[in-house]
């Protein structure tokens, strides 16, 4: 029988179970629970095959900007599939949407990022990185250049490139990770780590410690140093106000490309259209995914400078997927980069909620279990702990806190997420003050049923 939304939800789960593996789960203990069933989705609203109607603090899987449910996206890439559903760009050819695309990104992204480069997702543009900061410098009669310098908890995606980029100790536990030259340091969590040290004098020492790896590695081995400007998947970790500014300047000192993975941060996240400019960074390169298309297409892309792409120019560059420069996703791409410019979504969400939603989440702190409270524009953190004078952590295994939480959010139709003890918000753009009241009522009264 044809499968549908209108099944009972226990045998679409059954068949869930059966046929479907699930990304970062665990199988076994998801198939006896069951997988919610979310069957539709508006405004910043999912609802689920009980006809329940669940607040989407996550935004998906931190992508969808714009909100659910634009038609204006839909109708864009019904009439691309009819038009061109596909072509690519390999083999001296081009198209319209890819074009128009690329020229709009070069508009938006800072100082002289003019210059594209195309991938389905967030994973394959960082691939795409290793290879062309390699690449760009053995073009440049450096072959040595070959290291890249990231952070411990950094995600930047699940390829075997991406994940060895990325500092996740799970991830790093299966499947034959790290490739050979990617080197990581700390990452600048003062909460968890910062010990007795000041923001500030903890900050700077964590961003010492690229200097001490470019001296330890040697000048002629380091290629680049990657990070998100704030970091998402490891639990939405601001660095203090000391940290960029140090990491900028050791960048420029020893001429070090310098990767911002702006996959989350980008496209109106932290309250301006890229996370490098709400931090100050001059990134080299910028990662883009998710909020290029708000999720309504798979699409990801390295935005480089003038400087790599005139290099990378002087040879064949031997790389790239079928799917780089895809019509229909760069055309759904740039209907939704006109509608976050033209209806001041991203404008709006950084000016008038990114203010109010970070009142409303710092007043968690009086909870007695919210121990520390981080915001950047419309992606925030809080840390559950015990003991708030000595941060003291819980034990993140599962069954432990944050698992509990995110259950308790869940079963009051709120959609946070936990990283360790660390619960996360990453809503839509388009949330109003009214939405965010909801979501910081669900939050606490969830944040009640964990203690
Ligand atoms: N980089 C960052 C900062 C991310 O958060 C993610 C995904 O969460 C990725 C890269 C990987 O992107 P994708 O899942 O589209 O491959």
């Amino acid at each position: 029988a044809t499968i549908t939304n209108h099944m009972p939800t226990a045998e679409l789960q059954a068949l869930d179970a059966a046929h479907h593996i699930h990304p970062f789960s665990h199988q076994a203990e998801l198939a006896e629970k069951g997988a919610r069933v979310i069957t539709r989705a508006d405004g910043i609203y999912l609802t689920d095959s009980e006809g329940e109607t669940i607040l989407d603090g996550m935004a998906g899987l931190w992508c969808v900007n714009i909100g659910y449910g634009r038609k204006e996206l839909a109708d864009v890439a019904a009439r691309q599939m009819t038009e061109l559903p596909y072509y690519n760009s390999f083999f001296q050819t081009t198209h319209v949407p890819v074009i128009a695309l690329s020229q709009r990104l070069a508009d938006l992204a800072p100082g002289d990022l003019n210059h594209v480069f195309y991938a389905g997702s967030g994973s394959e543009a960082n691939d795409t990185n290793i290879r062309m900061v390699r690449t760009y410098w053995a073009e440049k009669g450096k072959p040595t250049k070959t290291t890249i310098i990231s952070r411990k908890n950094a995600y930047h995606g699940s390829t075997v490139g991406a994940a060895s980029l990325g500092g996740m100790a799970g991830m790093h536990a299966q499947g034959g990770i790290p490739i050979p030259d990617i080197h990581h340091i700390d990452q600048p969590n003062w909460w968890a780590e910062g010990g007795d040290a000041t923001p500030e004098d903890f900050g700077l020492e964590r961003a010492q410690q690229l200097e001490q790896a470019i001296l330890e590695l040697g000048e002629d081995k380091v290629a680049a140093f990657i990070a998100e400007p704030v970091q998402g998947a490891g639990g939405v970790i601001v660095a203090p106000d000391s940290y960029w500014p140090e990491i900028q300047r050791i960048c420029d000192k020893y001429e070090i490309l310098l990767i911002a993975d702006e996959v989350i941060c980008g496209f109106g996240r932290t309250g301006n259209w890229f996370g490098s400019q709400t931090l100050g960074i001059r990134p080299d390169i910028m990662t883009v995914a998710k909020g290029l298309s708000s999720g309504y297409m798979p699409i990801g892309a390295s935005i480089v400078s003038d400087e790599i792409a005139e290099v990378i120019g002087n040879c064949e560059f031997n790389h790239g997927y079928t799917y780089s420069g895809h019509p229909v996703a760069c055309a759904v791409a740039l209907e939704n980069l006109r509608l976050l410019e033209e209806e001041g979504i991203v404008d709006r969400a950084g000016r008038e909620i990114a203010p109010y939603l970070k009142e409303k989440w710092e007043g968690l702190l009086d909870h007695p279990l919210v121990g520390e409270a981080k915001i950047v524009g419309l992606m925030g953190s809080v840390a559950l702990t015990p003991d708030k004078a000595s941060r003291a952590a819980f034990a993140s295994d599962p069954g432990t806190i944050g698992y509990i939480c995110r259950d308790r959010c869940f079963a009051n139709n709120l959609v946070m997420r936990h990283v360790g003890d660390r619960m996360i918000i990453c809503p839509p753009l388009v949330i109003t003050k009214a939405e965010v009241d909801l979501l910081i009522e669900r939050a606490r009264k969830s944040l009640d049923e964990t203690l």
